[in-house]
């Protein structure tokens, strides 16, 4: 593991820009400054839609720790919304998230006015999630992964170190586990397109009894988070069948789903955790060997939940 050559200052007021001129110039100059003793430098990348929880601080505090220089990305991105009323109610906290970030340590905060990201209003020229951004969350949210590898494909662009830079760079972007729909489709994004990015995932964080953070969250009334929890429990009791390597018999969930009607179950599957092609061979009613991820969706009230568990490794 890499580690910063010199320690970060925490609670010190990151740099906020707003346009891709001032990134390039703030992203170079640390860079340089990082470097000075010779050798290359290390840039991260933590692209979120603001509204900061301590999932999004975990990838913060991740990348910190890995990277000379640290950018975080708040945009929020409404081509990856499918639901307009979802997208005007979206959470917008930028001072806090601010607050949040210097604690962290991050050196630059990328904050777009949508002009910057989309000089040219909604893009021509498209990138297609194919078969993979149609399944899952992409059958749900059409044109949802599209959007989203639109605007990941430019943040990628925009916080790389310039050609200018005169010092070697090793370039990291962070993303979490908990969309691990979304990870899958940017690991392809970056090795269709020869991106020179490391990906790096960071495990899901969730509360105290399971629930995974996510900004939604806040939308969802203590009864609807307690029913919510029935998404943890379920993933973990064919863990648990997994583990003892035992039939995992997923049809199980459903009577449990059935029993919140708070939550309305979307899918619950198992899949190959690399290309999410679904495992029905190996969950029904063999003994589960190998590996896999449950991969789960469900309504509650006007919010959506994901959320994922590995199962054998
Ligand atoms: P968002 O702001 O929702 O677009 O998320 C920004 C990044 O934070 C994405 O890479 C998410 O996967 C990640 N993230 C969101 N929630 C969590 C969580 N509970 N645990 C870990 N990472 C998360």
């Amino acid at each position: 593991m890499l580690v910063s050559k010199d320690a970060p200052e925490r609670n010190r007021q990151p740099l906020v820009v707003g346009t891709a001129a001032e990134l390039a110039a703030a992203i170079e100059e640390r860079l340089v400054a990082a470097a000075s003793s010779g050798s290359g430098a290390t840039l991260g990348l933590v692209p979120t839609m603001g509204a900061l929880h301590s999932g999004h601080e975990s990838l913060v505090a991740t990348a910190r720790e890995h990277n000379d220089v640290l950018v975080v990305s708040i945009f929020v991105n409404e081509l990856q919304f499918n639901d307009t009323a979802d997208f005007e109610r979206y959470p917008r906290t930028l001072d806090a998230d601010v607050e949040i970030l210097a604690r962290a340590g991050a050196d630059i905060v990328f904050a777009p006015p949508v002009h910057e990201i989309y000089p040219g209003g909604r893009p021509l020229v498209k990138l297609d999630s194919g078969e993979l951004g149609s399944k899952f969350e992409g059958a749900s949210r059409p044109g949802h992964f599209d959007g989203m590898l639109a605007v990941v494909a430019k943040l990628l662009h925009l916080a790389m170190a310039p050609a200018s830079c005169p010092v070697p760079v090793k370039y990291r972007a962070y993303f979490g586990q908990k969309d691990a729909q979304q990870l899958v489709l940017i690991n392809r994004l970056v090795k269709d397109l020869n991106y020179p990015v490391d990906v790096c995932s960071v495990p899901i964080v969730r509360t105290a009894d399971g629930l995974a953070l996510s900004s939604r969250n806040q939308f969802l009334t203590p009864e609807q988070a307690e029913a919510a929890l029935v998404i943890y429990r379920t993933m973990d009791m064919i863990k648990g069948r997994a583990e003892n390597h035992e039939p995992l018999f997923l049809d199980d969930v459903v009577e449990l789903f059935d029993r919140e009607p708070l939550v309305e179950l979307d899918y619950f599957e198992l899949v190959d955790p690399d290309t999410l092609v679904e495992l029905a061979f190996n969950c029904r009613d063999t003994p589960f060997t190998g590996e896999g991820l449950l991969l789960v969706a469900a309504q509650v009230g006007n919010v959506r939940l994901i959320d994922n568990m590995p199962l054998g490794y």
